[in-house]
């Protein structure tokens, strides 16, 4: 009998098309294309095979889902499945038609995402003006529908002064939830880290908000809390340990234990076109990599937390180390914690020496890359 925990959640990327062009974006840097994504057929079938893998929840998400013209159907076929079902949206895109047909196909959820509560910074931000009107709208047009809403806020340098603005702005939007949420610094967000690490005091700042708000808005709306990595000494349980308890699958097919894995070098992922779901979370060699904790070097290998937190992030890792092996540096045991340390620095100078809007480092915006003159 497999030894190999059976998964709970699947994040289906149904595409990384997307309106927006949020300089925070998890999505990689190489953006797939519309004529690689899996067709509605292909998803269909991963849903029940995630379902007869003991999967319960599955995270419609991209890019934004709605950019794909069967995102009903596709809902539908994960509801049949027997699937919880969370749209994970910028809300551009769908409108009220789109919102009670979701709703009618069987959609549990929506988590909507904001840039800011001011408009002109949110648009900015999202590189597309009058998005947070179409934003708010959209949230308007769920709850019309009688789906539950939930708020995500990505918080960086240059919103993290207006969370009880953000909070606020959830609930005028009618959601019952809000996820406060940094930055995490993968994918564009990495890209553009000088630009978006908060400063500590920031940070500190955002907790005690945070904490002040949940007191405030108690028993009418839940506030979520997502503490930035680089501001820890020890890491967090990235995706509650590699091959554990989750997967993603992206556009094109490819399975992968998180969504960022794809950008370590050596790891070979199989794809959901070729191969049933419970042979490439069994056997994949990319989810057996770092499954566990017999890969682990010192000082993860004698850990006491080496099962708590399982060495934190190995995209992490390889991002800020080279090697997707080490210790995440976000640890302070970890030898490599001054790369940490380097950042916070780097981000607390600017602020203190010029004004936050000159302090502000040009971003680079999510797009696709554009194809070679031929
Ligand atoms: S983070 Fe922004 S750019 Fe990326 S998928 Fe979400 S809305 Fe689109
Ligand atoms: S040394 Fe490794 S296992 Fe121990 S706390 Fe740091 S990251 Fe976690």
């Amino acid at each position: 009998m497999s030894t190999v925990p059976k998964p709970l959640g699947l994040l289906a990327e149904l595409t990384h098309r997307c309106p927006l062009a949020c300089p925070y974006c998890s999505n990689p840097l190489d953006l797939e294309r519309r004529s690689a994504e899996l067709d509605l057929a292909t998803w269909a079938r991963v849903f029940e095979e995630a379902a007869a893998l003991g999967v319960l929840h599955v995270h419609l998400s991209g890019g934004e889902p709605g950019a794909r013209a069967d995102l009903e159907e596709i809902t539908a076929a994960a509801a049949r499945a027997g699937l919880y079902t969370n749209l994970i949206t910028s809300g551009i895109g769908l409108d009220a038609a789109r919102f009670a047909r979701l709703a009618e196909v069987g959609l549990d959820h929506v988590q909507l995402s904001i840039q800011d509560a001011d408009e002109s910074e949110a648009d900015r931000f999202a590189g597309m003006s009058g998005a947070h009107r179409r934003k708010r709208k959209a949230a308007r047009a769920a709850v019309a529908a009688g789906l539950p809403l939930t708020i995500n806020a990505v918080i960086h340098r240059g919103n993290a002064d207006r969370v009880p603005a953000m909070v606020a702005e959830a609930v005028a939007m009618g959601a019952r939830r809000i996820e406060v949420a940094h930055a995490q610094y993968y994918g564009w967000a990495l890209a553009n880290r000088a630009a978006l690490l908060p400063t500590l005091a920031q940070v500190e700042a955002v907790r005690a908000a945070v904490e002040h708000l949940r007191a405030e808005f108690l028993g009418r709306l839940v506030i979520d809390y997502v503490a930035p990595d680089y501001f820890g000494s020890r890491p967090k349980p990235c995706m509650n340990g590699w091959g554990r308890q989750s997967l993603n699958v992206d556009p094109t097919g490819r399975a992968l234990p998180c969504h960022a894995a794809a950008t370590i070098p050596g790891l070979t992922f199989w794809s959901v076109r070729d191969r049933p779901l419970a042979e490439i979370w069994e056997r994949s060699p990319a989810f057996e990599a770092f499954r566990g904790t017999g890969w682990m070097r010192e000082p993860c290998a004698s850990c006491p937390r080496a099962s708590v937190d399982f060495g934190g992030c190995r995209c992490q890792a390889f991002a800020l180390t080279g090697d997707a092996r080490n210790t995440d540096p976000v640890c302070a045991l970890s030898p490599l914690h001054g790369v940490v340390a380097e950042a916070r620095t780097e981000a607390a100078a600017p602020a203190e020496a010029a004004a936050p809007a000159e302090a502000a480092a040009p971003f680079r915006y999510r797009r696709h890359r554009q194809a070679a003159p031929a």
